[in-house]
């Protein structure tokens, strides 16, 4: 497990997007960063889900969130950029990106992976992350510290029989990290770094294992350690990593 005690005001005024804010462990992340003081926009695919994150964060007297929903499967390159303007409208720049939205696919053999459901994966994981950071970067430039938060997985770094376009997308976004980190390092104050949360307790977890005791599972509560840490101001010198949380 990734240990850090982070200061109770670590993300005061931070703008922070956090992509499936509405369930799993962008939900606990997104209500974490409001704990720590940031202003979370809240995007996901499902409103009634983002209703009640926004709900619970509100309840709590933690800064008010913002919503967006998208559905990063169909989004254009239009959307990207409206969503752009519309935060460089509302706060003029952004702190913190955590893509977080992810889906699985099917885990069968590369033979007969259906290809449509490829297609898809990849949209998801590891297209919409290209062109959220695209359209985004110029916001994230505007902020003082900024940090790029990638969310990997054990299969993205090595590799295993039938995860497919899952296993791939996130190998895809190792390197997609990898490349900003690079290019960002010398000009910006951008960090750019992945986090493998490790087995979590959520619905895709449950659809990956299906046989398995789900009480034995972390729950996300327990990885936001170093959600938080690469988010706040003490991971300023830390760029390129890709990291374990737990
Ligand atoms: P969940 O399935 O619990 O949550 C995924 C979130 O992504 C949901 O809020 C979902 O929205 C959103 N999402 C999915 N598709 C889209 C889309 N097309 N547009 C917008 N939002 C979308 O997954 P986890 O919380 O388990 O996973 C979070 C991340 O962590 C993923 O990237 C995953 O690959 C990664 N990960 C998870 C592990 C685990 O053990 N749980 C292990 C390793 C990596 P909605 O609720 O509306 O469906």
């Amino acid at each position: 497990m990734f240990y850090y005690t982070p200061p109770r005001n670590l993300l005061n005024n931070k703008i922070i997007l956090v992509t499936g804010a509405g369930d799993g462990i962008g939900r606990t992340a997104a209500k974490t960063y409001a704990k720590y003081g940031a202003k979370v926009i809240l995007l996901g695919r499902t409103i009634k889900k983002l209703e009640s994150i926004y709900d619970e964060i509100n309840k709590a007297e933690y800064p008010r969130p913002a919503i967006y929903p998208m559905n990063l499967e169909g989004a254009t390159p239009t959307d990207y950029d409206n969503l752009a303007e519309t935060i460089s409208k509302e706060f003029g720049r952004l702190d913190g990106l955590l893509h977080n939205a992810g889906i699985l696919g099917t885990l069968t053999p590369i033979e007969h992976y259906d290809i449509k459901q490829w297609y898809q994966v990849m949209q998801v994981n590891l297209n919409a992350p290209f062109m959220l950071t695209r359209a985004c970067l110029g916001l994230l430039k505007a902020a003082p510290d900024a940090s790029i938060i990638f969310t990997s997985s054990s299969v993205g770094r090595k590799a295993k029989a039938y995860w497919g376009a899952y296993a791939v997308s996130k190998f895809g976004i190792e390197g997609l990290m990898q490349i900003l980190a690079d290019e960002l390092e010398t000009n910006t104050k951008i960090r750019v770094n992945s986090i493998n949360p490790g087995a979590t307790r959520t619905v895709m977890r449950a659809e990956a294992y299906p046989g398995e005791d789900v009480k034995t599972v972390t729950p996300p509560e327990a990885i936001m350690p170093l959600y938080l840490y690469l988010m706040g101001a003490d991971s300023a010198e830390v760029n390129g990593q890709a990291m374990d949380a737990q």
